[in-house]
């Protein structure tokens, strides 16, 4: 692999930075809400007067979480667990619990039963998008409504209608970004750009202005020595730990686009703002409907109905219906993306992400894009291995000078 190198970026400099915005401007203890799956509608909660910051979880006390959660289950559901144990969200105003997998379902149970930690609402999320399903979306979202109200918030058209808004502005501001990951060479690297998504969601609004704001501030002093050609990947499966990027990153390879439920599918928009691309095709043929700015919207109703709708039509993620669809956006976001490649990372016994993968390598090897699956334990540490297997995939699908699928 003498040709792929490491190679510097911005981000490595302003990433102090972003931990430091994001510790400074904390908001008191007592205003946080955590949450778990990409499938909880944040807006509410901003709404509501909280801040939302997403539970990665924690390693540390994983083998404890152990005890209460069976060891074949997903080991970011064990971290999270355990990441409660270490008392770090000892005074917050609560949690909201997603019923959105199985092992979702069970964190929900070991989490009242053996944290101390609040609990707001447990959201059921329907795995259709139909009728039904859009009914009792809506029970949900008045439920979790509920349950900031009884935790001190109040949710108005007026707080709502703004927490949409920003949230729109957030999703615009990181499309931006992705924006010149379209560019050869990519602008940024994958590693810094997952660390900055992943900041975004423990960010409250105006962090999260500043944190889109800093690579702009900063891309005209980029020092990168990327080129073009570097292999380009896309990233897609459940979570993951920063790990991964970092090695993929360390050995020359661009995620030019992390979809990932730590980063991408949680941020990703399908709005308006996004006159190209794949997002932007998808809204005008499946949310006709949607306006991010909810002009004329003057009722609670009407923006809880917009809520419902769009966490429900949004691309879905493994676990929900269609599958088809899913697959078609990452073939069209490979293409889109000038990837050379997809990487599939699905942390071991999720289900719904492994029980994708066959189709999703099947639709992809049709189309000549290359893939590779890597099942891991959510906190990936460079152990040689997986080195090997990364370098052999990237040797496979790259060659100096390859023009890109
Ligand atoms: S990683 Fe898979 S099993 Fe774990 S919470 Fe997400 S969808 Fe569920």
């Amino acid at each position: 692999m003498a040709t792929l190198r490491k190679y510097g970026n911005f981000f490595n400099g302003v990433w102090p930075l972003v931990k430091d915005l994001v510790k400074e401007e904390i908001p008191l203890q007592s205003k946080l809400v955590g949450w778990f799956c990409t499938y909880t509608p944040l807006e509410v909660i901003v709404a509501a007067g909280f801040q939302p910051f997403r539970i990665f979880g924690s390693s540390e006390r994983i083998a404890e979480a152990g005890v209460y959660l069976p060891p074949n289950l997903c080991p970011y559901v064990r971290a999270c667990l355990g990441e409660a144990f270490l008392g770090r969200f000892d005074g917050i105003a609560g949690v909201v619990l997603v019923h959105s997998c199985n092992a979702m379902g069970q964190l929900a149970s070991a989490w009242r039963r053996y944290t101390n930690v609040p609990v707001i609402a447990e959201v059921h999320i329907p795995r259709d998008s139909d009728s039904k399903a859009m009914v009792y979306m809506l029970s949900q979202v008045r439920s979790l409504i509920r349950g900031l109200e009884r935790a001190g918030g109040t949710v108005t058209v007026d707080s709502l209608l703004t927490a949409i808004r920003t949230s729109w502005a957030i999703r615009a501001g990181w499309n931006d970004l992705l924006a010149k990951q379209r560019r050869v060479p990519a602008f940024y690297s994958g590693a810094g750009l997952s660390r900055l998504g992943r900041s975004l969601q423990r960010a409250g609004p105006d962090q999260a202005k500043a944190l889109l704001d800093l690579p702009r501030q900063t891309e005209y002093s980029d020092t990168t020595t990327r080129t073009g050609n570097n292999p380009r990947f896309i990233l897609t499966g459940s979570v993951v730990s920063p790990g991964l990027l970092d090695l993929l990153d360390s050995v020359g390879a661009d995620v030019v686009y992390d979809e990932t439920c730590s980063c991408g599918r949680a941020l990703f928009s399908v709005c308006k703002d996004v006159k190209h691309g794949v997002e932007g095709a998808l809204l005008e043929s499946a949310f006709p409907r949607i306006d991010p700015n909810c002009e004329g919207a003057s009722e609670l109703d009407t923006l809880i109905e917009y809520l419902a709708s769009w966490y429900l039509n949004r691309i879905p993620c493994a676990r929900m219906k269609p599958a088809g669809q899913r697959i078609r956006y990452l073939v069209s976001l490979a293409k889109e993306y000038s990837a050379q490649g997809v990487i599939s990372s699905v942390v071991k016994f999720c289900d719904p992400y492994l029980y994708e993968q066959p189709l999703l390598r099947q639709a992809l090897l049709k189309e000549g894009i290359p893939y590779l699956l890597i099942e891991h334990e959510y906190e990936v540490v460079p152990e040689g291995r997986l080195l090997t297997r990364l370098e052999a995939f990237i040797e496979k699908t790259w060659r100096p000078g390859r023009s890109a699928i």
